[in-house]
């Protein structure tokens, strides 16, 4: 069984792989046996995730379509081969909706949800080449439910899982495994500034989540790994909450 979750000799590109969730993802797919690439913008945590992993660490603003493109080109050719793509990248702007300019909308929209579109096209000729390949898109608690202080940020997640059942369907000929992970409330720098701007959030994440506790970006490390291994070859489609049952209360 433990043949099903190796990852030796594949590539693996994660966004936002230099930091929180991404960057946990990264390591459990480096400690599976991946090459990885790790993409943000932050110049310092790119080096620091690419001392720590031994990766490569490429230097891109997602928000740019161009960007995105060319980003999964250099990860293909200095990995010399791309594999597994997590498009984890991701931001948020909390206000009420009817404040949001729409520079402000499109931030969030451009970074949580073309990007992931652009990034998996771009990767899906290398995928096809290669004969197989695995996508992994990061929605959220808000690809359910909605928050009146991120209007732009579920209108984004909610669109990623239909996204992910969509090159679902269409990539499954070319044996090509799309999914999403539904993180719950995860403690990294984005809730941080959450807990700070969103009054009582803590308690009330606190009090909803029967696991009792805040998630950290080490939990959503096992889950990375099945994704985008040959465990989960008849997987594709889904959105997978790992959430500590947040989701499955009413
Ligand atoms: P962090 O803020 O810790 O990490 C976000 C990552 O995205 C950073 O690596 C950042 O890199 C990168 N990023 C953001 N904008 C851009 C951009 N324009 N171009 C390139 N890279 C960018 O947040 P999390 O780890 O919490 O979030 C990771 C994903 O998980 C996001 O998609 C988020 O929506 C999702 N999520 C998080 C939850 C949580 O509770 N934490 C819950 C549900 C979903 P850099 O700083 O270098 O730009």
């Amino acid at each position: 069984m433990r043949e099903k979750f190796d990852l030796r000799g594949k590539g693996a590109l994660v966004t936002g792989g230099n930091g929180g969730i991404g960057l946990a993802m990264a390591r459990a797919l480096a400690k599976a046996g991946a090459a990885v690439a790790v993409a943000g913008r932050d110049a310092a945590k790119n080096a620091a995730a690419a001392r720590e992993l031994d990766a490569v660490s490429l230097s891109f603003d997602l928000a740019d379509p161009e960007a995105c493109r060319a980003m999964v080109d250099e990860a293909a050719q200095r990995l010399g081969r791309l594999d597994i793509l997590v498009n984890n990248a991701g931001t948020n702007i909390r206000k009420a909706p009817q404040d949001y300019s729409l520079a402000e909308w499109r931030t969030v929209l451009d970074t949580n949800l073309t990007a992931a579109f652009i990034a998996s096209q771009a990767a899906y000729p290398h995928m096809k080449r290669a004969g197989s390949g695995k996508i992994v898109n990061i929605g959220s608690m808000m690809s359910l439910f909605g928050a009146s202080f991120a209007a732009p940020y579920g209108a984004s997640k909610g669109a990623v899982v239909q996204l992910t059942k969509s090159l679902a369907a269409a990539w499954a000929k070319d044996n090509i495994q799309v999914n999403a992970v539904l993180p719950g409330w995860i403690d990294t720098a984005l809730t941080r500034r959450a807990r700070k701007e969103v009054e009582g959030l803590h308690e009330r994440v606190l009090a909803r989540t029967p696991a009792g506790r805040w998630g950290n970006p080490e939990d959503l490390g096992g889950i990375a790994v099945f994704l985008a291994s040959a465990a989960s070859d008849f997987v594709t489609g889904t959105a997978i909450p790992v959430d500590g049952g947040y989701s499955s209360l009413a």
